[in-house]
């Protein structure tokens, strides 16, 4: 075959790489950072608009592109709205887990990436339990990459999730968000900050629209350091303190497949730090209480507070959907021709 020839059916089979140039793909969402202000006011408001779209309206609008999800670490939540989100706006998903495919047998997430690329995926949604691993998968595939949580380091969609039921709560009726929307709003993220990406993406994203974010739990999961993260963000290691400045807390699980042999005494954690009914109602007997998931009962929080009326957590759950209707739409139109 001539060289041409060569050049033409590769052409043809797989689409040509773009220039490495960074970012690689206007569409790919793996901070929070990626997303301007007015970008992160365009995408509530969107989601919004697509959650009260006519269903069948809304399911023409991916119509049959394709998505995969590379889940190297177990999810509910995040796995599950991801895939609904992306069939109610009328897409093709695919999963792929690290417990039933080739990377089992060794295959390197970049292999993977390219192979899924090569299978026709649009857009790739990926879950990985080393930081960064986002960022590798954009730059070998240079397609859209949704990061749904990089080992400790971020998870872009959380903290969007968790602003709009944020916003709901706090202010209500608002679906834009500006530089002062949170203004007067304190946010405690209590628990174990030094390996969550949910309080690393909350940290970066709320105190960017006027939030004040007091980060509070023993030195051992949140070290001094941490107060330096972002403007805006401060340390508190007296929780009922905490609570008493906040309107809302997001309460975090202890990552036990991150500890790495940290040893913690877990009676004097939940002494100090579990939340209790009794120590909201005499420090915060109005504030929104929060949680990602998964809630270890009786652990960071008892069931009687996240079962309570101050509890939002199946209302974020519910929120996962929407915006990640919105965070996928955008990764596969590429509307604003560059990142917002
Ligand atoms: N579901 C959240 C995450 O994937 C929080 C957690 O696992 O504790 O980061």
């Amino acid at each position: 075959m001539t060289p041409t020839a060569t050049a033409a059916r590769r052409t043809l089979f797989t689409p040509p790489l773009p220039e490495p140039r960074f970012p690689y793909n206007p569409g790919s969402m793996l901070s929070v950072l990626d997303l301007s202000v007015q970008g992160v006011s365009r995408l509530l408001a969107r989601a919004a608009e697509l959650e009260r779209m006519d269903p069948l309206v809304r399911d023409r609008i991916l119509l049959k592109r394709r998505l995969a999800l590379l889940f190297y670490e177990s999810s509910t939540r995040t796995r599950t709205s991801f895939e609904l989100a992306a069939k109610a706006l009328g897409a093709d998903t695919t999963l792929v887990s690290n417990l039933s495919s080739s990377i089992e047998k060794g295959e390197s997430l970049k292999d993977t990436g390219l192979t899924l690329r090569a299978l026709g995926a649009e857009a790739i949604i990926l879950r990985h339990n080393s930081s960064g691993a986002a960022w590798l998968l954009e730059a070998s595939t240079r397609l859209p990459v949704i990061n749904a949580g990089d080992g400790m380091h971020e998870h872009p969609t959380q903290a969007l999730l968790d602003l709009r039921t944020l916003l709901a709560h706090l202010r209500p009726g608002v679906e834009g968000v500006d530089e002062k929307t949170l203004s007067g709003v304190t946010v405690a993220i209590v628990g174990d900050i030094l390996h969550s990406r949910v309080a690393r993406s909350n940290m970066l994203l709320l105190p960017r629209l006027g939030a004040r974010v007091l980060l509070c739990g023993p030195v051992q999961l949140l070290p001094d350091l941490a107060a330096h993260a972002a403007a805006g963000v401060a340390i508190e290691r007296n929780f009922d303190a905490a609570l008493g400045q906040s309107q809302a807390v997001m309460m975090l699980r202890i990552q036990a497949e991150r500890l790495s042999g940290l040893q913690l005494d877990l009676d004097e954690y939940k002494a100090s730090y579990q939340l209790t009914g009794q120590r909201l109602a005499a420090h915060a007997p109005a504030a929104l209480v929060m949680h990602p998931g998964p809630i270890i009962r009786g652990m960071e929080i008892t069931a009687g507070v996240a079962d309570g009326v101050q509890s939002a957590i199946l209302e974020q759950v519910t929120n996962g959907v929407a915006i990640r209707m919105a965070v996928i739409e955008r990764a596969l139109k590429h509307e604003n021709g560059g990142r917002p």
